[in-house]
């Protein structure tokens, strides 16, 4: 199957992010202006009901410059503050701040604190930009999207004792868009007009999407600038809403919330991904959005990564799992739900290509037993451990222990009190689950601790080792091949600082694949010689 959506930005980005249930949750009041035409922010805001933190920092968007940061208390005058450039946890948007003192962790944290800034940012209608990514402040001609976690468009309270952000609150803002239709902001029904007076009580992040777009009511769900018209619409809500069902059943947790389902472009020619924000599902991209829900080719595949979101539901905001596992436990049972979605609503051939499709892709990658994981380095390749390797575990381990079981240790994952969702956690929950000592010892063996987990998950699920060995155990057998060679100058193809191209011509040899590379490297090493871009060269070698 064509791979169209990218699974990027998740809610679990950060697994050190630990649960804010107990938490106090910050507040913030105060005035937001927008112009979706210019590319501006101004900000009045004011943070209060902040946990009495010693070692802080308020990180904030680095586009954004103060005018003051004050003690919110009447005629207080503008206090100093500064720059921290150890904040190493910062995913890069932004920079945090902190104001000094002479206590002894050098920081004073008023009891309320009044942020006024501004920020202006590229309004970007062509595409031109390099890339655009989850925490991004985007303004693409009509709308501006920005993600309440990464952006940190307003001011996001951060423990830096405990690793801890602060990013859900509530709040009680007045936003102003004069070139907007529709205005939303993430726990706020989208308001149609140019000024929105939002309040929420429950603590969200502020995801917001604001312009000029079309806001459709289909079930009680909005759908933000669809693509499709309302007919399919209501189709897909129909469908996307028995997943939901599905899963508060098996569960036994409810679903809450009403979702509100994005769909947007970016700022860059090549980017397209997912990312969830709840209750937003955001789906940005050039390529179909809604209307692929009827498109029999992209169908399936649109739908399994929906279900991937809505499961992000349970895994992430029902629970947001932190540690070392906690990246593993978020995304490997989001797609593991997807994948029961798949078999239980589109059929059990679709759910079987999808498995061998996961099993193909293991190629690249022997993975450790969870067991030995100790850092998220120990996953060698996040990615294949986490939407590949978890979810084929999760769904061995479902085939011995039932199906019966298998939703009870989910709903022990995402219920039993724990500060961390490490290791010891994810074993005493599947422990409770099993509820005999001896299985449970076997299937510890087997699946978590032993070196073979990987090929045991793959007899398991009757999954042909074959799959994982396309081009390893290729026979050396000699085969004709036309090759060429061709080198460019890393980037700014052109300037006068990188001018030189390299390419040999078109010629064919008849050779094993370990000789063809020998033979590649020859190449290499004699036309390295000649590579004089300042930007550094490429090498690409081509064969066919
Ligand atoms: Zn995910």
């Amino acid at each position: 199957m064509k791979r169209f959506f990218i699974i990027v930005s998740c809610v679990a980005l950060f697994p050190w992010f630990t649960s804010h249930a107990q938490d106090t949750i910050p507040h913030v009041k105060g005035n937001v202006t927008i112009s979706v035409k210019k590319g501006t922010f101004e900000c009045d805001l004011v943070v209060s009901n902040m946990p009495r933190l010693k070692n802080y920092f308020f990180r904030l968007n680095s586009g954004m410059n103060i005018r003051y940061i004050k003690n919110a208390e009447p005629n207080m005058l503008p206090l100093d503050y500064e720059k921290s450039m150890k904040d190493t946890l910062s995913s890069g948007e932004s920079s945090a701040y902190y104001i000094p003192s002479w206590s002894e962790s050098g920081k004073y944290l008023p009891y309320t604190v009044r942020f006024n800034y501004v920020g202006m940012y590229p309004v970007i209608t062509d595409t031109s930009s390099v890339s655009d990514w989850r925490g991004n402040i985007a303004f693409n001609g009509t709308s501006l999207r920005v993600d309440g976690l990464q952006s940190a468009w307003y001011p996001i309270l951060y423990d830096a004792t405990s690793d801890k952000r602060y990013e859900k609150v509530t709040y009680d803002l007045n936003i102003t868009c004069n070139d907007c239709k529709v205005i939303y902001l993430n726990g706020s029904n989208p308001v149609n007009g140019t000024i929105a007076i939002l309040k929420s009580n429950s603590p969200q992040d502020l995801t917001m999407f604001a312009g000029d777009f079309k806001s459709v009511v289909i079930n009680d769900k909005y759908f933000l600038n669809p693509d499709a018209d309302d007919v399919v619409l209501k189709d897909l809500e129909k469908e996307l809403h028995s997943y939901q069902e599905y899963l508060q059943e098996k569960l036994n947790i409810p679903y809450k919330g009403k979702t509100v389902y994005i769909q947007t472009t970016p700022v860059s020619k090549n980017n397209s991904w997912l990312f969830v924000s709840y209750p937003s599902i955001i789906k940005v991209g050039w390529e179909d959005g809604m209307k692929s829900f009827q498109d029999q080719n992209n169908r399936a595949e649109f739908l399994h990564y929906m279900a991937h979101e809505i499961s992000h539901y349970y895994f992430g905001t029902v629970r947001s799992f932190n540690s070392e596992i906690g990246d593993m436990i978020s995304e490997g049972f989001a797609e593991f739900l997807a994948m029961r979605i798949t078999r239980d609503f589109m059929g059990d051939s679709l759910y079987q290509e999808n498995l061998k499709l996961k099993a193909h892709h293991m190629r690249n990658l022997i993975p450790i037993p969870v067991e030995k994981i100790r850092s998220k380095a120990d996953y060698n390749n996040r990615e294949l451990y986490s939407y590949y390797y978890s979810p084929l575990l999760f769904l061995a381990i479902e085939k011995e222990i039932g199906e019966v079981k298998m939703w009870k240790w989910m709903n022990l994952l995402l219920k039993l009190p724990a500060v961390k969702t490490n290791y010891i956690f994810f074993e005493k929950t599947l422990r409770q689950a099993v509820g005999d000592q001896n299985k449970y010892d076997l299937l510890r063996d087997k699946y978590l601790v032993s070196v073979n987990t990987f090929q045991n998950v793959m007899l398991t699920l009757d999954l042909s080792t074959n799959v994982l060995k396309i081009s390893k155990n290729e026979e050396p057998k000699a085969k004709k091949y036309f090759y060429f060679y061709f080198s460019r100058p890393r980037t700014d193809i052109g300037s006068a600082q990188n001018k030189i191209i390299l390419r040999t011509e078109i010629e064919e040899v008849t050779c094993t694949q370990k000789e063809l590379i020998d033979l590649r490297e020859k190449i290499y090493s004699k036309v390295k010689q000649k590579f004089d871009n300042e930007s550094g060269s490429t090498g690409d070698f081509n064969t066919y």
